[in-house]
């Protein structure tokens, strides 16, 4: 494709890929049950880890072939207790989607609550751990894309703490790109995705948990396809997994982490995603348009944009997307009154220069 004339994804997730990326989906027809896919699932599982540097050692990963969800609802089946309950923590679409997993899987639960873009509940988070002696767990999203919103973690993992509670987290659209300190936090286990914030392409996801975590605390599914009890046996055993990976999304994941971590790390990927949100609002807040929520309250990955009055969600996503940019519309009751960008991929100069003038033709009076 040529460079620039090409589609820039701002949905949060898949990304713009990067041309080593792309290619290395190239790489061969491999099979899943032969020892160099076992080699390369290995690999991939050390990576993870070591994204963030708290956690090499401590946690170990295993990858599924499945969206972001199926990491989350694999975390949810595999670690939500089956005769305790779990706490989850909602201001969004992603948290209410870890209480309909909850229930899917009859797992006992207690939900708090709070309005779509809100802060969490923190009152009402202590007010049920003190009441009620049947929590054991805490589910939460750590970036809520809904809005945008970076939850704020750390006073809920005291609460965790002081409780002796565990955390469970989604970390779907945080992974790679925003700060998870893993013992500050003091994280039980996450589920993330390969094409977020990593720059992978779909089809991989995966959870991290503490290593006595994996080999203390998994409950009985109730999946076949989900049991990470399985996947951990095996790709910590001999290396394969149960079923049939998404080995092209293996390769890419692979060649992904390795990009990442030449380019810096997920610190220097924050604040590229920084840099790239500022330069966005300086553009749009030119033209007279507004953030839903305080701009210090987002994540770098995406941010939620009010809709100016009488424009509507679908003529703005047509406008730039003839000028090569596909960006996102709220869920919900926010679908007529927000659009969202996402900051993730592969971006440019020459790309940011062409959104600029796209903007600006997109919104001028
Ligand atoms: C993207 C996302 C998911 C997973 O969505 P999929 O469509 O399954 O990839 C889960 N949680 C959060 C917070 C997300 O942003």
């Amino acid at each position: 494709m040529q460079n620039n004339n090409r589609t820039i994804l701002l949905n949060p997730g898949p990304v713009t890929l990067s041309e080593r990326v792309r290619n290395s989906l190239l790489r061969g027809d491999w099979c899943h049950r032969e020892p160099e896919f076992a080699d390369l699932t290995r690999d991939i599982n050390n990576r993870l880890v070591r994204v963030y540097r708290e956690m090499a050692g401590k946690f170990d990963a295993v990858m599924l072939t499945g969206s972001g969800t199926s990491a989350v609802e694999a975390m949810i089946a595999s670690f939500a207790p089956h005769t305790s309950s779990t706490l989850v923590v909602t201001n969004g679409v992603y948290g209410e989607r870890m209480v309909k997993m909850l229930a899917a899987y009859n797992r006992p639960h207690h939900v708090v609550e709070s309005p779509w873009g809100e802060v969490i509940d923190l009152d009402q988070v202590r007010n049920e751990l003190d009441m009620r002696t049947d929590i054991t767990h805490v589910a939460v999203v750590h970036h809520e894309t809904t809005t945008g919103r970076l939850n704020d973690l750390s006073q809920l993992s005291e609460l965790c703490g002081e409780h002796g509670v565990r955390l469970l987290l989604d970390c779907v659209s945080s992974f790679g790109a925003e700060a998870i300190n893993a013992d500050e936090l003091n994280i039980a286990a996450l589920a993330a995705t390969a094409n977020k914030c990593l720059h992978g392409v779909p089809g991989i996801s995966f959870v991290l948990a503490r290593k006595e975590v994996w080999k203390q605390e998994l409950v009985p599914a109730g999946s076949v396809y989900l049991d990470l009890a399985a996947y951990y046996q095996g790709q910590h055993g001999e290396g394969f997994s149960p079923f049939t990976q998404s080995v092209q999304a293996a390769f890419a994941l692979r060649e992904a982490l390795d990009e990442l971590e030449e380019e810096g790390g997920w610190e220097q990927r924050r604040s590229i995603y920084r840099r790239r949100a500022g330069y966005i609002a300086v553009i749009l807040k030119g033209l007279g348009l507004e953030t839903m929520l305080p701009p210090q309250e987002y994540s770098c990955v995406l941010w939620s944009w009010l809709l100016p009055e009488g424009t509507s969600y679908s003529d703005v996503h047509a406008s730039l997307k003839a000028d090569g940019f596909v960006i996102y519309a709220g869920q919900g009751h926010f679908s007529k009154n927000i659009f969202r960008i996402a900051h993730m991929g592969d971006i440019n100069n020459d790309d940011l220069g062409r959104l600029k003038t796209a903007l600006q033709k997109c919104f001028a009076i």
